[in-house]
């Protein structure tokens, strides 16, 4: 038996996607005028307000200065 192998043919359309805006959040090509994907452009509204209304971290204190002890 010998099955005729598929071969697909490699699209054309690597060089044109270069052409379109990527959108920052996501990186992806974005066809919008705005150049990002509108859920993506939620996405970044809601992660910006989510970083401003997140609880503060407790923050370890610094450490004070060990003093050596003195050689006696
Ligand atoms: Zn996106």
């Amino acid at each position: 038996m010998s099955q005729p192998s598929h071969k697909k043919p490699i699209p054309p359309a690597l060089g044109k996607a270069a052409q379109r805006p990527r959108c920052p959040v996501c990186g992806m090509p974005a066809y919008s005028r705005s150049g990002t994907h509108p859920q993506c452009s939620q996405t970044a509204q809601d992660r910006l307000l989510r970083a401003a209304t997140k609880p503060p971290v407790a923050a370890t204190p610094p450490a004070p200065p060990s003093v050596p002890p003195a050689a006696g």
